[in-house]
């Protein structure tokens, strides 16, 4: 068998998809989540850099603040009355502190006591015994915010990279399945399809002297490579097909060689091998006999009987000559009811002796209605002929024979005559 592997092989496109979705999801949702985790460090960089930038601000208007308190509290100033100047100043700053709070705590930036202490106490914070507390805390969370701001940018660098590394290591994994798999493909498919579509190229030159060879030397090749199980099947269905042509063929050979009614060789087959028969014993100094056998008043048989009744005859008798002749002999249907049997490499003797034991067994066998037969029952006659004793030729063998035959016929039928014997007479009687 061409089988080597009973494990059923994965259909090379049947694995591709599977990776290709299984490839495409992942994609997907990492690409889903990049997107979150991007979104997510982008918001916090820019909340950090308000908040630091805030800071900044905040810090200048708080010196701003220190300073103008000093320049009023001079007692040359008198452009503005010092208290309510001071303390719209203190308002505006209070403000600033409140939305500096709420952006420090969007960017998530840790909490300072001194600067949460004050709040909901409105513009006293801003008293000259907290400014410094204020400013160190202040240039501490600058400090801070701005650490954190270049912490969250790293994360979204390193984000970033991360990403790209990820998905070419997605998109590098699919080719290379992909490349397998074709790889797999070509040394499952294309190589053994190659091959196959050689050997059918041969198996249709050859056709039909060497479909078996052929067809032996096709399985053996795609036997020795691995191949698909597709492949397998399709090399199975074309060494079945070949198997059936050979089967017809010699069934062809047969119907061509063969007399369809007595299957016996036909005409056009005993003569081909009566002349090469002929020719060889011609070559050798050999013998050749022939005998001519007719079956006696068949067309009176047939006239009481029927023709489908004189078929079975015919059958029946042709059956025995063929159990009676060698492996070497030629038996065959000359024409209607007359049969001529070939022996190559045999004397007159012998032929006569085989023709006599012939005609007494067709005589003693039982047929239907012979008793009306003119004998009482149904006979042969033969006439026999030797190459090279009676003939020079395959031409004049038959002749000869069918004299002699003809000999059998009128002296008195169911019996066997040879053209020897029959010149002998001939010669006596003149
Ligand atoms: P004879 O003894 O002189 O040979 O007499 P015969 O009647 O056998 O010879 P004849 O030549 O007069 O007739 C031959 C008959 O053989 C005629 C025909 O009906 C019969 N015959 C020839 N071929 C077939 C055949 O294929 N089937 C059947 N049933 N009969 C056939
Ligand atoms: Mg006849
Ligand atoms: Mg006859």
């Amino acid at each position: 068998m061409i089988f080597r592997r009973n494990r059923k092989p994965v259909s090379p496109l049947k694995a591709i998809v599977v990776i290709g979705t299984l490839g495409i999801l992942i994609v997907v949702a990492g690409t889903a989540r990049f997107f979150q985790l991007q979104d997510r460090l982008l918001e916090e960089v820019k909340n950090k850099e308000a908040a630091y930038l805030d800071l900044v601000d905040f810090r200048g208007k708080l010196i701003e603040f220190t300073l103008s308190r000093t320049e009023l509290s001079q007692p040359e100033s008198v452009a503005e009355k010092p208290s309510s100047r001071q303390k719209e100043e203190g308002e505006i700053l209070f403000y600033a502190y409140e939305n500096l709070l709420a952006l420090m705590q969007k960017a998530s930036l840790s909490y300072l006591p001194v600067l949460h202490a004050g709040r909901g106490r409105g513009a006293d914070l801003f008293a000259p015994q907290n400014i410094l507390f204020l400013r160190l805390e202040l240039e501490h969370a600058l400090q801070q915010a701005r650490i954190e701001s270049r912490e969250s940018q790293e994360k979204l660098v390193a984000l970033n990279h991360f990403f790209l590394f990820f998905i070419t290591a997605i998109l590098l994994t699919l080719g290379m399945t992909a490349g397998g798999m074709l790889h797999h493909s070509y040394r499952q498919t294309l190589i053994p399809l190659a091959q196959l579509s050689l050997q059918l190229k041969r198996l249709n030159r050859n056709i039909p002297e060497s479909i078996h060879d052929t067809a032996e030397e096709m399985k053996k090749e795609l036997t020795e490579s691995e191949h698909s199980l597709e492949i397998t099947h399709i090399t199975e269905s074309i060494m079945n097909f070949c198997g059936d042509i050979e089967e017809k063929n010699k069934k062809l050979d047969e119907l061509h060689i063969r007399d369809e009614k007595t299957n016996l060789y036909n005409y056009r087959h005993f003569k081909e091998h009566l002349i090469i028969e002929v020719e060889r014993a011609k070559r050798l100094g050999d013998k050749v006999s022939l005998a001519m056998i007719d079956i006696d008043y068949f067309k009176l048989y047939n006239d009481s009987n029927g023709h489908i009744v004189g078929d079975d005859v015919l059958k029946g008798i042709a059956d025995i000559i063929s159990m009676q002749c060698r492996a070497s002999d030629v038996p065959s249907r000359f024409g209607g009811e007359e049969f001529a049997l070939l022996f190559p490499k045999t004397s007159s003797f012998t032929a006569r002796d085989i023709a006599e034991r012939l005609r007494k067994i067709i005589s003693a066998d039982p047929f239907p209605n012979e008793k009306d037969q003119p004998d009482g029952q149904l006979t042969v006659s033969v006439g026999t002929a030797t190459y090279p004793d009676d003939a020079t030729d395959w031409y004049t063998l038959v002749n000869n024979a069918d004299k002699a035959l003809y000999m059998a016929k009128s002296s008195g039928r169911n019996r066997v005559v040879t053209f020897a014997s029959m010149e002998s007479e001939n010669l006596k009687s003149a």
